[in-house]
């Protein structure tokens, strides 16, 4: 509960749900049609085109009603068999939950990373992957399962690099990525990298509400898919595929999400994804800057992997930071990401994707400085002061360009 009456819009800086832009709400708020009349026939053929030059694909992309929890399960559902081994690699939290997942539905994951709490601050180590496959001369490993944004960090992974591992031991599992909260902000490609499935969802990059989940495949993964034994229905890649031919759904879709889901693709078509991707860069250069002016820690410790999504802000020693994040909710209604389970206490994380803009960032900044002083941090200097002379020194159109 907020210690004031509210006034003005509320600041949702967590690293999704994303603020949904007006234009999107508007879309969502026509009315509903018939799904299987021939207006929604063409609104579908028109979005599955759309939506692969997201995920740089062009091979088929399927919609889910579902969060992108569901597109996780759907993804490992249509491709392996039970008892399959999978390898998967701990990046945070989200590798995490996918791990339990793989257990929960009856698979051999093994999971694998950088002792202790190291993983929690770095990317994929490609070479760990390349040596256990090497270790896997029998090819019982059937997928390689990693995260390309982990959320819960704010750190990257090198796909492509994982990509090669797997062929510099001529491998054949299947590579299935979760590029949930990194896909329309920060560098993604389906097939340019080798991805079998990619598994993203609606409330990030996309600019949507939660509810449409993907899962983006590859010929080699849709072949997989026709022997493989898990049990699914609703999942089920082959129906789906088929219903999508003519635009259309085997149940009923989340129609007025996929209204927004097509205006959001318009937007970011319109703007060309790479200039999306440039903007995404340069506030998480411009959020960082502030980190480091007030002289605390980002959670990532490779400049390679700083996610462009979102930055995890590491507390002093002895601060909570779930203490910080309620006096900043409480008193400049702004809400921010909590650290997950190994981090819990130890980091927030500020979301910079989607529907955002320098100021709204500078708010955020804002917000988060003033929240450290009432708490008593000892900070160095002002990140908002040092936020301002990065945006100003760092148009746009130079960062994209250059
Ligand atoms: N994977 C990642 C990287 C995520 O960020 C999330 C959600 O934040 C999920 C999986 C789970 O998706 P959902 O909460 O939409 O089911």
């Amino acid at each position: 509960k907020l210690d004031f009456h509210p006034s003005g819009r509320h600041f949702l800086q967590i690293p999704g749900p994303s603020p949904v832009p007006d234009r999107i709400l508007r879309a969502m708020s026509l009315p509903t049609i018939d799904h299987r009349g021939p207006e929604f026939g063409a609104l579908g053929l028109d979005l599955l085109a759309k939506v692969k030059k997201v995920f740089k694909t062009e091979h088929p992309v399927i919609i889910y009603p579902a969060s992108g929890t569901g597109a996780w399960e759907a993804a490992l559902a249509n491709t392996m068999s039970p008892g399959d081994q999978v390898l998967m690699f701990e990046t945070g939290h989200f590798a995490t939950l996918w791990q339990k997942m793989a257990l929960r539905l009856s698979l051999t994951p093994e999971f694998i990373g950088l002792p202790g709490y190291d993983g929690w601050r770095h990317g994929v180590q490609a070479d760990m992957i390349q040596k256990r496959l090497e270790a896997d001369p029998e090819h019982a490993i059937k997928a390689v399962c990693v995260v390309h944004n982990e959320t819960s960090t704010g750190v990257t992974s090198d796909i492509a690099a994982v990509r090669r591992a797997i062929d510099a031991v001529g491998h054949p599992a299947l590579l299935i990525v979760d590029t949930i909260s990194g896909l329309a902000s920060a560098d993604y490609r389906h097939d340019e990298w080798g991805v079998d499935v990619t598994v993203s969802g609606s409330q990030k990059g996309l600019m949507l509400p939660p509810g449409i989940s993907f899962n983006a495949l590859s010929p080699k993964a849709i072949e997989v898919s026709k022997t493989a034994q898990l049990p699914r229905s609703f999942w089920a890649w082959d129906e789906i595929l088929e219903a999508n031919q003519k635009g259309y759904w085997p149940y009923t879709p989340s129609t007025n999400l996929l209204y927004g889901l097509n205006e959001a693709l318009d937007m970011l078509l319109d703007e060309g994804i790479d200039h999306v991707l440039a903007r995404h860069q340069r506030w998480a250069a411009g959020v960082r800057t502030a980190v480091e002016a007030w002289g605390l820690e980002v959670q990532c410790q490779d400049p390679a992997l700083y996610s462009p999504v979102l930055t995890g802000v590491v507390m002093p020693e002895g601060v909570d930071a779930d203490a910080i994040r309620k006096i900043i909710y409480e008193r400049f209604d702004l809400s921010l990401g909590m650290g997950l389970g190994k981090a819990k206490g130890k980091m927030f994380r500020i979301g910079h994707l989607g529907d955002c803009n320098d100021l709204t960032l500078i708010a955020t900044l804002g917000g988060c400085e003033a929240g450290m002083k009432l708490a008593g941090v000892d900070l160095q200097g002002s990140g908002v002061l040092a936020a301002l002379d990065y945006f100003a020194n760092h148009p746009l159109e130079a960062d994209a360009s250059g």
